[in-house]
């Protein structure tokens, strides 16, 4: 992510002479700098802008750079709005409007108007704020010094949401099967997803794939189980499965490098024509090196999990289905039929083989283990309402299991949901999420909440103060905006 930049721009005019603004263009150097050594992306201050000449240049700069995934703006003096106009009318990046100042505490002895006409960002940052919200820029404020360790944790986590719609925007997802048969949730507006969220998602028939996998070399599989022996431990005896899912693994990374840089897998365990098993390992494997996944043709929850992957650094996120309650307890127990990323196993995973009650296919092996615990967790679904996706984010708690399951054949995870478990459970029920959600214990509700926002499309939040009357109204309010739009 360092690789990528953020580019600090500082509003002023030319009301105050030179040597103000050689101060100004001074200050915001060492500002960008020192935030620089602890945000995950390279800040670079850019320009103290005069004009509105001058900002419409940054703007077309920003822009144009490839690099660049948002923006830093501040004024360090008051800065006219009206010339942000044409600048902000052109701008393609997100934008943070940073709430901060050069000194920290007032300078109560020796405070005069020079002070006062240098430094007076509190004056600045509302004119520059008023035109962004009349303008309708979708903007994150963060307010603090810039030295505030809780302003630059709010920076560092704008920073990843900026990256992880630069990323959005190339995630390409291969689908080796459409939707299961009559299943809902897991349908979508693919043009529409292309269109607002980057998401290109492209079919190829399973039986090309497995042509790759008919040309994997014994070789090649060896280094791969040299691999597994390593991360897992193995606890089967039939190592022909296991290679299997190893070769699997190998042939399905060369065909989405080879179509041109997928990141995004979408598989179902219905049509697997021309392979024995239903790939389990192998997409556990995967999905511990950062490809999303999405189950039985589900492509919105591949592409979702790929960027949120990019955003959680590969650590803690993946796919999930609510599977099965306890209701004593008030816990949910997530697993799916075999695809559960080792991101969330707690224990070392166990290769393991049994059958399969589904599909009519060979006995698959998969990774079993116990989840890890969290107490801020999310998850997060995108359903199709017809006329706009959703966004649904719920909190939730991930706990340990409260007792052994030794028959549970694959990995899983359990949790409490938030506000409580009824409430929680309906809010959900209510909003329409899916079974198939992507949960993470890294990526953070403010996060998805701005990225959601930055994607344009309805963000629904499920969190310890939902309740349920008020949310059910939001439901309705919220349709009718869209109804309208
Ligand atoms: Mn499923």
């Amino acid at each position: 992510m360092k690789e990528k930049i953020v580019y600090w721009i500082t509003g002023s005019q030319t009301l105050y002479g030179d040597d103000v603004l050689a101060h100004v263009a001074q200050h915001s150097k060492e500002m960008a700098a020192y935030l620089n050594r602890y945000l995950p992306v390279t800040v670079r201050y850019l320009t103290t802008c005069k004009s509105s000449e001058e900002i419409e240049a940054a703007a077309r700069r920003v822009n144009a750079d490839s690099r660049c995934i948002g923006v830093i703006l501040w004024c360090h003096t008051f800065s006219p709005a009206k010339m942000w106009i044409k600048g902000l009318g052109l701008l393609q990046k997100p934008v943070c409007h940073f709430a901060t100042q050069y000194n920290e505490e007032l300078p109560y002895e020796t405070i005069d108007m020079d002070f006062m006409n240098e430094n007076q960002a509190a004056h600045g940052d509302r004119e520059l704020g008023y035109i962004i919200a009349r303008m309708r820029v979708e903007n994150k404020v963060i307010v603090g010094h810039y030295t505030d360790m809780g302003a630059i944790d709010e920076l560092s986590s704008w920073c990843k949401v900026a990256a992880g719609l630069a990323f959005s925007k190339t995630v390409k997802v291969c689908r080796f099967s459409d939707n299961m048969r009559d299943v809902a949730v897991t349908e979508g507006d693919k043009i529409d997803a292309h269109e607002k969220l980057g998401w290109q998602v492209d079919y190829y028939p399973i039986g090309e794939l497995a042509e790759y996998i008919g040309a994997v070399t014994e070789e090649e599989t060896d280094a791969l189980m040299e691999e597994y022996a390593q991360k897992y431990t193995m606890g089967t005896d039939r190592t022909e499965v296991v290679r299997e899912q190893a070769k699997y693994e190998i042939a399905i990374e060369k065909f989405l490098k080879d179509k041109g840089g997928y990141i995004g897998i979408v598989d179902h365990f219905g049509t697997l024509c021309g392979l024995n098993q239903l790939p389990g390992l192998a997409i556990q494997d995967l999905q511990s090196k950062g490809y999303g996944f999405g189950a039985e043709g589900d492509w919105k929850i591949a592409a979702l999990g790929a960027v949120m992957q990019y955003m959680a650094d590969q650590k803690g996120t993946g796919m999930m289905e609510d599977y099965t309650y306890d209701l004593k307890e008030g816990l949910c127990l997530g697993a799916h039929m075999l695809e559960v990323s080792p991101q969330f196993a707690a224990t070392k995973p166990e290769i393991q083989v049994h059958p399969l009650s589904i599909g009519g296919k060979s006995d698959p092996a998969r990774l079993v283990f116990e989840g890890i615990s969290a107490p801020e967790a999310i998850a997060v679904s995108m359903v199709d309402m017809g006329n706009r996706m959703r966004l649904i984010i719920q909190k939730i708690e991930l706990v340990k299991y409260p007792r052994k399951m030794p028959n549970l054949p694959v990995g899983g995870l359990m949790w409490r949901y938030r506000p409580n478990f009824k409430d929680g459970v309906a809010a959900w029920i209510y909003a329409g999420g899916a079974h198939h959600t992507v949960v993470s214990s890294v990526v953070t509700a403010q996060q998805m909440i701005d990225l959601g926002n930055l994607w344009g499309v309805e963000v629904v939040v499920i969190d310890e103060n939902t309740e349920l009357n008020a949310f059910r109204e939001h439901l309705k309010w919220s349709d009718e905006i869209y109804r309208l739009k």
